[in-house]
């Protein structure tokens, strides 16, 4: 097998790739074969303090450049990550297993966007000012400071892009801990950040697990964390940044519905059921898992779905025609078989997939199961996997409820030519992220996140400013100063 180009050590600090051998080997798995392809180390508590103090130099030296010095840098990152799309992608495919047909879409060209979108932005976050009488309150946007960011696996180019290109738009800096999964893609975003003139010790990749995390996490110069994760999580790493009253954003986990009325176009929906679902092999934290079909269109659905999954390709994630990958781990593959296994215990009917592919790497097939209750484990729990659970319904209401019945909120999605049914219903979802006769776009210019259990704060979009800064007002008076005494 060709070797990635591998990033050059295991960790990106003040500029520079740094090594430190005695930090925990982390092997890095390609998921399609399941042989070794990279180690790196994880971060020493040397390491994270040199990365916490670069951060903490470098913050102050970038804070002071003007927006518009800030967003040429990002933007010339953007114009060198297009460049490379090729190479970036190639290795974030070593890195997921997620098909090259994928990953020369969606990774580094998303992670550009942001970098150029922020890059945009930069230059125009500004106060206002407030007139009252002779005098007045001006407000200026400043920075929150240092900024760490903690990345998931299924997105390890973007995550670290949609994270830093919006911290390094307002002037802060960063410290980033990729998954310990996929370490290699955000060492990339560094060098390329660095090469398109970020001042050292700006964006700093660490590599590490849980531990690495709750370091950077707890520690006094941290003024934010943004984490993409898991709801539990989620919930450790808010708790322990509340105990410093610091900022926080929280891209978390999902269980979310996609309905689909009578009137819809069932290729359409089916289209769009199987972006919710089979993108990535289903490792999306938004996906439409819970896809709620009318009942007088149920079997049409059913047919159609399954006909267009039988035109799915499973094999080499390099080869272009690929258009389905493996599990990113061998863990991840037997969490989704369980749960493939509970499905049919539980008396889901399942249409079609439901087991390991007979080939190299932690393949499933992809897997629907039919007449899903809403009772049952795989309508309950988040499976980050290729599994799409279709439960019937009759009425609007009956369905807004059921929808609503769960503690995520990520995202939602209706197909229906009613376009008056459409917004009542998105109107009345309770989700961050919501789709109308589509699923899964995400494009920069769109806010994402979740509502209840799937998170807190927004990524992307002009939202996004407003979660990697703050409002100092100024009041200035004009007059003398009246005082009781
Ligand atoms: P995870 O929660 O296991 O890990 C996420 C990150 O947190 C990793 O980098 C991990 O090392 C770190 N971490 C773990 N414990 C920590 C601690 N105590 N303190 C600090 N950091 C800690 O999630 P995962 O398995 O990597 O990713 C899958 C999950 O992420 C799914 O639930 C998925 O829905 C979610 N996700 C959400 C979004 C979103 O934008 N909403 C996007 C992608 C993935």
């Amino acid at each position: 097998m060709t070797q990635p180009a591998q990033p050059k050590a295991s960790h990106f600090i003040n500029g520079a790739y740094v090594e430190d051998t005695a930090g925990t080997p982390i092997p890095v798995i390609y998921a399609a074969s399941g042989e070794q392809i990279a180690t790196v180390h994880a971060a020493t508590p040397a390491i994270v303090e040199q990365a916490l103090s670069s951060a903490k130099e470098g913050q102050k030296v970038w804070a002071k450049m003007t927006g518009t010095e800030r967003g040429r840098v990002l933007r010339r990152a953007a114009d060198i990550m297009r460049d490379r799309n090729h190479d970036l992608s190639v290795l974030e495919t070593y890195d997921t297993g997620k098909p090259l047909q994928e990953t020369l879409v969606a990774d580094a060209t998303s992670g550009a966007d942001a970098l150029e979108y922020f890059g945009g932005l930069a230059a125009s976050l500004t106060g206002e000012h407030i007139p009252l009488g002779e005098d007045w309150v001006y407000t200026k946007r400043e920075p929150l400071g240092l900024c760490v960011g903690i990345g998931a696996w299924n997105y390890p180019t973007q995550i670290a892009c949609w994270k830093g290109a919006p911290a390094l738009a307002c002037g802060n800096s960063m410290v980033f801990k990729p998954s310990e999964t996929t370490p290699l893609c955000a060492l990339k975003v560094a060098e390329i950040l660095h090469e398109a003139g970020l001042p050292a010790g700006v964006y700093n990749v660490v590599q590490g697990m849980g531990d690495v995390g709750g370091a950077l996490v707890t520690d006094p110069r941290v003024d934010k964390v943004s984490l993409t994760g898991s709801v539990p999580t989620g919930k450790k790493v808010y708790a322990a940044a509340a105990e410093g009253m610091k900022h926080v954003t929280m891209e978390l986990g999902g269980k979310s519905p996609l309905i689909i009325f009578d009137d819809a176009d069932i290729d359409n929906a089916v289209g769009g059921a199987i972006n919710g679902n089979f993108y990535s092999s289903g490792q999306v934290c938004s996906n439409g898992t819970r896809v709620f079909v009318q009942k007088r269109i149920k079997d049409k659905f059913l047919a159609r779905l399954a006909e267009r999954i039988g035109n799915a390709i499973l094999g080499d994630p390099m080869d272009e025609a690929t258009s389905f990958g493996p599990m990113v781990t061998e863990n991840q593959m037997n969490i989704v078989l369980g749960y493939i296994e509970k499905g049919k215990t539980e008396g889901a009917r399942l249409i079609c997939g439901g087991n390991r592919a007979d080939m190299d790497g932690y393949f499933i097939t992809p897997t629907v199961f039919a007449d899903v209750t809403d009772d049952m484990t795989i309508a309950r729990e988040e499976i980050f996997g290729p599994v799409m659970s279709v439960l019937d319904f009759d009425t609007e209401e009956e369905v807004v409820a059921r929808a609503n019945d769960t503690e995520f909120g990520l995202s939602a999605g209706v197909f229906t030519k009613d376009f008056t049914r459409a917004h009542r219903v998105i109107g009345n979802l309770e989700a961050g992220s919501c789709f109308i006769n589509s699923y899964n776009d995400a494009p920069v210019e769109a806010p994402f996140g979740g509502v209840k259990a799937s998170g807190v704060g927004r990524e992307n979009s002009k939202e996004a400013i407003k979660h990697f800064s703050q409002v100092k007002s100024v009041y200035v008076r004009m007059g003398d100063v009246e005082a009781a005494f």
